[in-house]
């Protein structure tokens, strides 16, 4: 099948054009994020390829089915940046990667934990300019330290286990509770409880309508005080302003980001030469006790070879006429 595949790098390009040998589609590769300005080349694919930053709203997807493409290939798991109503009436199938290594995400998660409760990143700034004082470096241990965990789906689960291996107390949040994550001991409570009583909360549930802006204003008030955020979900779960204004008053007390709700356009680019134009964002960056990467969680070989391999088998199912597993109606969300 003819793809054009949006938004890629030179490691996209090496992990699909690996998964690819078996599959034999021909994949044209374009730098650019799929948005208005740029959906025109994709005229005459049949299919397109995209990452989770790209613009599938009802204008671009009406333009892409005029140009004649019938599948929109997404090599993520989530799928909130795409109009799938629009989708659906334009008669194109969406497919997904619901699943390619949870421990990838789950293992960067931890890293952010302690790396903020050790700040790892400040110690290795001062002993690389002598500094060798302990003062500010103070931390905590996690074994005994209650962790709430929203969503505890398949990165949730893998996140649960890690941290019952470090003797932690979980408290679980999830409208479907899961088998293996009680299995490690965590109670499932109603969020308000869970903000009250977690040193450390993270959220692994998906960006949806009644998900947007879960940590706001509102839900903050119940947060322990000084209590650690970690998002390494979607950005738009948090309210970003009202989460700066916790950091200010010392209500959350560290935070660890790796998605950000204004990060298209940002993440993933160098622009270690350009100046910031996002000024909620640069002031995130000034707090001592706030760590940001971008969006780098999913980042590891096992990974790219897992979202590269179910990609070009989800884009063979459509070209072979057979059911996909993986594609994603708003039936399918309802249930
Ligand atoms: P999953 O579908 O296996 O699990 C999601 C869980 O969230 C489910 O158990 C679901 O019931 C639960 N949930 C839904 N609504 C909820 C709510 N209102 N409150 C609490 N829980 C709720 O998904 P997953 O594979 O574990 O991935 C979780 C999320 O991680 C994805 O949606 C995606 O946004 C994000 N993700 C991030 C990266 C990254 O690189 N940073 C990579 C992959 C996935």
């Amino acid at each position: 099948m003819q793809v054009a595949v949006f938004n890629t790098k030179p490691y996209d390009r090496h992990f699909l054009e690996a998964a690819n040998a078996a599959q034999h589609h021909t994949l044209t590769f374009f730098e650019s994020r799929l948005t208005l300005e740029t959906c025109a080349l994709a005229q005459q694919f049949p299919a397109i390829c995209v990452f989770v930053n790209d613009q599938l709203t009802r204008v671009v997807l009406t333009k892409l089915a005029e140009g004649g493409t019938r599948l929109l290939a997404l090599r993520c798991a989530g799928f909130n940046h795409v109009d799938l109503a629009a989708a659906q009436e334009l008669g194109m199938t969406t497919v997904r990667v619901p699943a390619y290594s949870p421990y990838a995400v789950a293992e960067h998660t931890l890293a952010l934990v302690l790396a903020l409760n050790r700040k790892i990143y400040r110690a290795y700034s001062r002993v690389r300019e002598g500094n060798f004082a302990l003062e500010g470096l103070l931390g905590f241990d996690l074994h005994g330290r209650t962790v709430g965990i929203i969503g505890t789906g398949k990165i949730g689960a893998v996140t649960a286990k890690i941290l019952n291996g470090f003797g932690c107390q979980l408290l679980a949040h999830d409208p479907f509770p899961n088998l293996e994550v009680l299995a490690f001991g965590a109670q499932y409570v109603a969020l308000p409880e869970l903000l009250r009583h977690a040193d450390i909360v993270t959220l692994h549930c998906p960006l949806l309508p009644n998900t947007h802006h879960l940590i706001n204003a509102d839900t903050l008030k119940h947060l322990k005080p000084g209590a650690m955020l970690i998002n390494t979900s979607r950005g738009a779960l948090i309210d970003t302003s009202a989460v700066i204004r916790a950091l200010k008053s010392g209500a959350i007390g560290a935070l660890g980001l790796d998605v950000y709700e204004e990060e298209a356009g940002m993440f993933f680019e160098d622009l270690s030469n350009a100046m910031l134009q996002d000024d909620v964002f640069a002031r995130l960056l000034t707090f001592p006790n706030v760590i940001i990467t971008g969006h780098q969680a999913f980042f590891t070989r096992e990974a790219l070879t897992g979202i590269a391999e179910t990609t070009l088998a989800n884009i063979t199912a459509f070209a072979e006429g057979r059911h996909c597993a993986n594609s994603v109606t708003l039936e399918r969300i309802k249930k």
